[in-house]
């Protein structure tokens, strides 16, 4: 069975490994000269499953408003009226409700456990290694009112059965030892130990590796133009070299997906939410970060990898924007510099930019479609890297016609039907 894969992102990196594993014949296209090089290439690092929530939650339209009028925000939204850029956020708000928020995080959680235990395999079925950490989240409160907002996140945590440690400033630098010299800005944190951490663009490089011993087929340097469908079935797929036939097709081009598949009648709710993030040498060990922390207050991450630091944050909402203007990464080198000052010298940061496929309920669209033979797995949002080896393992049985391991049952694009 030939199988094309549309996109050489991790989500459709690691979707060609576990379809190559199951006997595919798999072929996979991508306009970029090797993989992860769009939005995979620099994000933050984290596998969190314990931090997997959709950004539409109770209370979040009253913060955005807030957010918009500060200095270093997590939120900015482009002035412009584009129409795509306001039917999205007036489908996100409609998933603010504590019911949407309660399904939502439910859905998100278990694929994304699910995926961290499919990271675990691979470590030790190929050994592969990506700078990876097992060191776990450390959300930092800096206010007394993020202390008690904490409470609800872990009613939610001990339902389902995630673990975590709420922590003091004391036992934050017992974990985070680099955190000393500003510890006294901290009210205390929330520790998911069962997270973990990793450079996303390694891992794809080594993975790539390991799908070529499977035999995988990659067409890169390739623009993919549409799709041929025909009689409600796939036909193949239109590149700058023609039409190219296979017997299914998975689409996981990320922010581009819904372009492509817009010709084919398929709506998915996917918006380009733009971020950015820095990498910088670590030159003190004892100031730097030992996994994941997460600055609350500015949603900045800082993530140790190996021996850089990755931090990353900012969502903008500003279309199919790839600018990088300094004014943009001043919030997140602000946080590296208040918490790891001592640790790095900003002045050596690399910055980066990428736009994440995010649809309004923060869940993936991972399943079959009404088109017979064409498969999505994208709209991974602010935790592609996190879900990607989970929905890759879902998306190839789905499409091995096995029962998968994890309830996928609303995971396609039926849901927004
Ligand atoms: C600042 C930032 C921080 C983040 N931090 C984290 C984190 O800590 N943890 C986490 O889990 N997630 C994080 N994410 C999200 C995560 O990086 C993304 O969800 C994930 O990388 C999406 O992967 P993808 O394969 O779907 O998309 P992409 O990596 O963008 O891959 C899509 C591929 O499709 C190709 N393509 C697109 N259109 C065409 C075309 N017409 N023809 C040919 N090829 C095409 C592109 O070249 C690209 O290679 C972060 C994102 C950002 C921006």
């Amino acid at each position: 069975m030939q199988v094309c894969v549309l996109g050489a992102g991790v989500v459709g990196l690691t979707s060609a490994y576990y379809l190559a594993r199951k006997g595919f014949e798999v072929t996979v296209i991508d306009r970029q000269p090797s993989v992860a090089l769009e939005t995979s290439f620099a994000n933050a690092g984290q596998i969190s499953p314990g931090y997997s929530a959709p950004w539409a939650a109770p209370g979040v339209p009253l913060k955005a408003i807030k957010w918009l009028m500060q200095k270093h925000a997590p939120l900015k939204i482009s002035p412009d009226p584009e129409v795509k850029k306001l039917l999205w956020m007036g489908k996100m708000l409609s998933q603010c409700t504590e019911g949407a928020y309660n399904t939502n995080k439910s859905r998100m959680m278990a694929l994304a456990e699910y995926s961290r235990d499919q990271f675990i395999a691979l470590r030790k079925e190929l050994g592969i290694r990506y700078d990876d950490g097992q060191g776990g989240t450390l959300q930092l409160f800096r206010k007394e009112e993020q202390v008690e907002a904490a409470a609800k996140d872990i009613k939610v945590l001990q339902a389902l059965n995630v673990p975590h440690q709420m922590l003091t400033p004391e036992q934050i630098i017992e974990v985070e030892p680099g955190l000393v010299p500003v510890i006294d800005k901290f009210k205390g944190g929330l520790r998911l130990t069962g997270d973990e951490t990793g450079d996303c663009y390694v891992f794809c490089q080594s993975l790539k590796a390991h799908c070529d011993a499977l035999g995988v087929t990659f067409q890169f340097n390739t623009d993919i133009q549409s799709l041929s469908v025909e009689s409600g079935k796939i036909r193949g797929v239109i590149t700058q070299n023609g039409l190219q036939a296979f017997d299914h097709v998975l689409v996981s081009l990320g922010s581009y997906s819904k372009e492509l598949l817009k010709a084919c009648d398929i709506d998915i709710p996917v918006y380009p939410v733009k971020g950015y993030s820095l990498t910088v040498p670590v030159t003190d060990t004892q100031y730097a970060p030992v996994s994941t922390v997460m600055d609350e207050t500015y949603k900045v991450a800082v993530t140790r990898l190996g021996d850089r630091i990755r931090a990353a944050g900012t969502a903008e909402l500003t279309g199919y924007n790839l600018e990088l203007p300094k004014s943009r990464t001043e919030t997140i080198s602000h946080v590296v510099e208040d918490l790891f000052g001592q640790g790095c010298q900003l002045a050596e940061a690399e910055y980066w930019t990428g736009l994440r496929p995010m649809t309004p309920d923060g869940t993936p669209v991972v399943g079959a479609t009404n088109v017979a033979g064409l498969y999505l797995n994208t709209g991974h949002g602010t935790l592609g890297w996190t879900m990607s080896c989970g929905s890759a393992a879902v998306i190839a049985d789905i499409m091995a016609g096995n029962q998968t391991e994890v309830d996928s049952s609303d995971l396609s694009v039926k849901r927004y039907q």
